[in-house]
């Protein structure tokens, strides 16, 4: 969908010159960067005269691509192709070579972007994703286009490759043991470990042997016990975390209980003064009576959220199911939310005419937390459009506002729990940064999905899609 659906106007032809100049001087840019920074490497150290440890650009091709978009795919090629046959490569394998390094950039940058990367490399996911994954899948394609490349054109023989240090190859399953399962985790896998290398290591199978076995085992024995303090301070850090974060949500819970009683009671007798005032006519205890309501509501939805979000961590959210007529749940919301403002109109478009199973109270919720984000944001505009669309096997109901909009930076985030964006105009509303969060459990329950589209400064679409089920 274009952003906030306005309809997509081709481009006018001087626009489109100009776009092929600013790309051809991209790419240019991108070969000549690529070209110098290879040189660089090669000249520090080289196997063959073609392939080095020192290789800036596989790192500046995934970011230009990432950055600027695949069609500056031919920098690459250009940069690489010329590295290689200046250096001496004949030009089939110049080729062949370019076409390795072009793809590794290639790959890497679209499973990067497939998996919704974050470039900020803050989420264990994605630094896993990174390392584990398209890493290694991109350099392998590189590396056996290279190398095939060489070995055909008889730059290179079989035996001038070097071994690699099997030793680090320990790191990764025990710092993921480590970051998993905590302490049990990883003394498990060193525990593992620490057997299948003593008994390489006696065999003559591992890095570590030597020809008298006693030599190697104390080489083994200094190694494994720097692996094992490594994972096992990792191990306390994360269960350090985990327990902090255990008595977090446990406080969320207890605190927000607390609240609700007297909250409660306080609802009823403001209901009780209310009545009494009625009779006598005080028009201005009635107003502030109405103004001490609004506040109270406001305090217990937030309690309530808070509440609902301790019941997601404990895995206790319940859901009834029953068949929901969604055009009259969304007219009861819509109309209900209109109530609390009296500047924006909110706007009904499509229709969804048909029932859907879920739990509806928790659907409306959902609704509920879309709109009053839609009011909150978007403080300057009158409208705000539901718009509901229906598909064969989905129906999608989408909020759009023409409010101060979310940073792409923050998009992909603005769904976990207690995000807030943190930019200076977003930082001046109030918030705790669940609804959204709330929202995502609840689709997601419903083996739905939820997203956001939008501009900064024009607005933001949410859009949330539940499938149809028997
Ligand atoms: P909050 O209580 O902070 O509004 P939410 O979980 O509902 O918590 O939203 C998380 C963050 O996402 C908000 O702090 C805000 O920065 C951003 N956000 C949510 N909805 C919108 C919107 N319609 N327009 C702009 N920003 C939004």
């Amino acid at each position: 969908m274009s952003d906030l659906r306005q309809t997509h106007v081709p481009p006018h032809p001087s626009q489109r010159k100009w776009g092929y100049l600013s790309s051809g001087i991209k790419i240019l840019a991108l070969s000549a960067i690529y070209f110098g920074t290879a040189r660089f490497g090669l000249s520090l150290d080289a196997v063959s005269g073609f392939a080095t440890l020192v290789w800036l650009p596989s790192g500046i091709g995934v970011a230009a691509l990432l950055l600027f978009g695949y069609r500056l795919w031919p920098g690459l090629l250009i940069g690489a192709f010329l590295v290689n046959l200046l250096n001496g490569a004949p030009l089939l394998v110049a080729v062949g070579i370019g076409i390795g390094n072009t793809l590794e950039s290639v790959v890497a940058s679209y499973l990067l972007r497939r998996n919704r990367f974050s470039y900020a490399l803050d989420h264990l996911r994605d630094v896993l994703f990174l390392v584990l994954l398209a890493m290694p899948a991109s350099a392998l394609i590189s590396a056996t286009l290279g190398v095939t490349s060489l070995l055909l054109g008889k730059v290179i023989t079989l035996s001038s490759q070097r071994g690699f240090p099997r030793t680090y190859l320990v790191f990764p399953p025990l710092i993921w043991a480590a970051l998993r399962f905590g302490q049990r985790g990883a003394t498990s896998a060193i525990f593992i470990l620490s057997i299948l290398a003593i008994v390489g290591t006696i065999r003559g199978l591992s890095p570590f042997s030597t020809a008298d076995p006693s030599d190697g085992l104390v080489f083994l024995q200094s190694f494994m016990g720097i692996v094992a303090v490594t994972s096992l301070i990792l191990a306390a850090v994360m269960t350090e975390r985990r327990e902090l974060e255990q008595r977090k949500d446990e406080f969320i819970s207890m605190a927000s209980h607390e609240l609700r009683t007297p909250l409660t009671s306080l609802q009823g007798y403001t209901e009780l003064l209310r009545r009494n005032f009625v009779p006598q006519g005080n028009q201005d205890a009635l107003l502030y009576l109405a103004k001490m309501s609004t506040q109270i509501n406001k305090l217990s939805k937030l309690i309530a959220d808070l509440l609902d979000l301790s019941k997601i961590q404990a895995g206790r959210l319940e859901f009834a199911e029953e068949a929901v007529d969604v055009d009259s749940l969304v007219r009861e919301v819509a109309e209900n939310l209109q109530q609390t403002t009296s500047q924006h109109h909110i706007a009904i478009e499509g229709k969804a005419q048909c029932e859907i199973m879920c739990d509806k109270d928790r659907l409306g919720q959902v609704l509920i937390n879309l709109i009053t984000n839609a009011i909150k944001y978007s403080p300057q505009a009158q409208r705000i459009i539901v718009h509901l669309t229906r598909t064969h096997d989905a129906l999608t109901i989408a909020v759009q506002d023409f409010g101060i909009g979310i940073p792409k930076a923050h998009q992909e985030k603005v769904f976990e729990r207690f995000y807030r964006v943190s930019s200076d105009q977003a930082r001046t509303y109030p918030g705790l940064g669940i609804g959204l969060y709330i929202a995502y459990q609840i689709v997601e329950r419903h083996k739905g999905k939820i997203w956001v589209e939008s501009v900064e400064d024009q607005g933001s679409t949410f859009s949330f899609s539940l499938p149809f089920r028997p």
